[in-house]
């Protein structure tokens, strides 16, 4: 029996293997290997599609939301509400300048809950992060009501969400900046790491452009005390390579997603669902089962590897003790992570890896 791996980044590779190797060539030819024409034509062609007037290449999705927030001003003995169930680096790009997580609840689609905000608004409260978590947009009509009143910065982490929209709007559009990452794994993947910040606002970019590069945009005029988190040459133009395919390479996942939402029907598995306005760009399917540990032991024998996304949420995790949370401060968090499992989803999935999948589910038994 093959197995069903939960990712297959190779496919990544394979599947536009001559268009790649040669633009590696010819950047690797090029003799120009930072901050080039490869990272300015990207960065053009992103915020085309994404429909922003800049975007700003960095070097991995963390620092896309660091720099943003720093750009920002906003530090010590600031508040930030972030969701609680999000991937820590969301919270890291908080905590690394020295501002305050505040953790929201999500919804049932495991977005932020847009109720669940204005009670934890604050005199120090600056700004609100919604991260559009798996690839599903966030419900974002209460949320920018929410920022205006309380004149609030809006910001989103993107880094799951490449092409998903709200109302017809692409996610990353909504606030004042949008957070971007080109991990491997993620539906618009690098080969290696890579991130990006876009935004309508002229200031904010060149903000964001000079604390990526030792605070200087013209060379040797230093105007801040910036950082080096540049995107290279080599990344920007496999990106532009992937970035052509990745509508289709969407389309695919919604295939395979609406296969597993069509064919699985087994009532022990609760299976995703998507809110209304909002759509879905499947970056990862993730159901949820009581006895977790069974289910994936069940699935495992049948050939089908899974994950889970996350298993500690941030409030919990030891590197955020010093926060002084424990467990039952969240508990809609708290209950979703313990049976939340991720199954297989990647480009180039074949039919019968996806129709093993589905087998495995279906067959798997009280
Ligand atoms: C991957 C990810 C990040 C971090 O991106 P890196 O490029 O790995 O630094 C941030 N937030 C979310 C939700 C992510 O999934």
């Amino acid at each position: 029996m093959s197995k069903v791996p939960v990712n297959n980044l190779k496919n990544g590779f394979e599947l536009y293997k001559e268009e790649l190797e040669n633009k590696a060539l010819e950047v690797l030819r090029s003799g120009w290997y930072i901050l080039g024409n490869e990272v300015k034509q990207f960065e053009k062609e992103f915020s085309e599609v994404i429909g922003t007037k800049y975007c700003v290449g960095v070097d991995n999705g963390l620092n896309a939301i660091s720099l943003g927030i720093r750009a920002l001003g906003i530090t010590i003995g600031d508040e930030v509400l972030v969701q609680a169930n999000t991937y820590i680096a969301t919270v890291l790009g908080i905590t690394i300048n020295g501002a305050t997580p505040v953790f929201v609840e999500p919804t049932e689609y495991y977005n932020m809950d847009p109720n669940k905000i204005e009670e934890l608004i604050t005199r120090s409260t600056k700004a609100v992060l919604v991260t559009h978590l798996y690839g599903q947009a966030t419900e974002m009509k209460k949320i920018i009501e929410i920022c205006e009143k309380y004149n609030l910065f809006l910001l989103e982490d993107c880094a799951q969400s490449h092409y998903a929209k709200y109302d017809n709007q692409m996610t990353g559009t909504f606030g004042v900046m949008g957070f971007f990452s080109f991990y491997p794994t993620k539906n618009l993947g690098a080969f290696g790491d890579a991130g990006a910040v876009v935004t309508n606002d002229k200031e904010l970019a060149y903000k964001i452009q000079m604390l990526r590069n030792y605070g200087s945009v013209i060379r040797y005029e230093n105007m801040v005390e910036g950082y080096n988190s540049r995107l290279d040459e080599l990344q920007a133009g496999l990106l532009r390579v992937k970035l052509k395919h990745l509508t289709d390479s969407t389309k695919e996942r919604e295939y395979i997603a609406s296969r597993y939402l069509n064919e699985m029907t087994n009532p022990l598995v609760k299976l995703p669902r998507v809110a209304h306005l909002a759509t879905h760009v499947w970056h990862l399917f993730v159901v949820e089962v009581t006895e977790r540990d069974r289910f994936r032991e069940y699935l495992a024998s049948q050939g089908v590897d899974t994950d889970i996304h996350y298993k500690t949420p941030p409030h919990l995790s030891v590197a955020y003790k010093r926060l002084g949370h424990s467990r039952g401060d969240l508990p809609i968090t708290e209950t979703i992570v313990d049976k939340i499992v991720s199954l297989p989803i990647y480009n180039g999935m074949t039919d019968e890896e996806i129709e093993t999948v589905i087998a495995a589910v279906n067959s798997y038994e009280k």
